[in-house]
């Protein structure tokens, strides 16, 4: 089977393609510096280098016998990225182009790519194509727009896949690999430990929306790890393929909020609060071409990425 190269397998995302990978059969090298992500993640059975994306000969001696590459690794927070945009260029771009020059000497040329919906930015279609325009509207989406633009100039085998709202849990052989941020910004986790005393904050109650909540589209690390599999076996010769990655429908706050009450059976104290700057109302994905180019079909939904993510925490 072949030998594989996660970059960021430390990381929520990245630990859960690990270890679905090696669980069907894969040989997995984990290249992650350890500044997100932790090293109890990183399942047993996979070879782990810590190491960084801007140290170029730790990358081309962790790429030594692989035959293709699964990039997750980078900085990932938004509002960090407003605050130091030089360091998300840097880290994200320049760190994918010392990858790509690695792999290049080693002459692996086929790649999936942890794009994001943060591409499009202000979203101008319901759902978002792959054609959508892509302008981000924070150094974070940029990077990510920088990155899949360099993919494609470089001619490789490519599959960039754009999440949209990733959340959910996987228990691997190993234990529960969840969402382990500090500080915690995404909902399902915080509408998890919201308290009386702490209640959730609810971002905007007057978007244009069914209920006035914010939409966004949330789908399964688990399925979103089967679309990464789906794509390496989906990868053709010098073509890069975008192809996004949601569930193709939308949850507000509010319903988040009511499903995740329904799990816990007790409710869950939220406030109605200001919208959160650079908020877009509704984020929805078209995963038409993620069916018809990876024959793929997320079937978990957020009942269980709710009550998986509970179950992670109840470990
Ligand atoms: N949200 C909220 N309260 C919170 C955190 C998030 O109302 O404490 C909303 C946020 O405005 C967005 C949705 O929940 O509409 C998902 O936010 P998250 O940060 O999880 O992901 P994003 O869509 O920003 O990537």
């Amino acid at each position: 089977m072949s030998r594989i190269l996660v970059t960021g397998g430390a990381g929520y995302v990245g630990s859960t393609a690990v270890a679905l990978l090696v669980e069907r059969g894969y040989e997995v090298v984990v290249f992650d510096d350890l500044s997100m992500g932790h090293a109890d993640a990183v399942d047993p059975r996979a070879t782990f280098v810590e190491g960084s994306l801007l140290d170029p000969d730790a990358l081309r001696n962790a790429l030594a016998g692989c035959e293709a590459v699964i990039h997750f690794a980078g900085k990932s927070l938004v509002g960090e990225s407003v605050e130091k945009p030089d360091l998300y260029h840097h880290v994200n771009v320049d760190g994918t182009q010392n990858l790509l020059d690695a792999m290049a000497i080693h002459g692996i040329d086929r790649i999936v790519f942890s794009s994001s919906a943060a591409t499009y930015g202000q979203p101008v279609d319901d759902p978002i194509t792959e054609e959508s325009l892509a302008a981000p509207t924070n150094p974070y989406g940029a990077s990510k727009l920088a990155i899949d633009k360099m993919i494609s100039a470089s001619g490789i085998s490519a599959i960039s896949l754009r999440y949209f709202n990733v959340a959910g849990a996987y228990e691997s052989s190993n234990g529960w690999l969840a969402e382990r941020h500090n500080p915690e910004t995404h909902l399902i986790p915080l509408v998890l430990r919201a308290t009386e005393a702490n209640p959730l904050k609810i971002f905007g109650t007057d978007w244009d929306t069914k209920d006035g909540t914010c939409i966004r589209d949330y789908v399964h690390v688990v399925d979103l790890i089967e679309a990464h599999i789906l794509a390496l076996g989906a990868l053709k010769p010098h073509v890069h393929e975008i192809v996004n990655l949601g569930s193709g429908g939308g949850y507000s706050v509010r319903e988040v909020i009511s499903v995740a009450t329904k799990v816990l059976g007790r409710a869950v104290p939220a406030v109605e609060s200001p919208r959160r700057a650079g908020d877009p109302g509704t984020l929805v994905a078209s995963i038409v071409k993620a069916k018809s180019l990876l024959g793929w079909q997320p079937t978990r939904d957020l009942e269980t990425m709710i009550s998986d993510t509970v179950k992670s925490q109840d470990r």
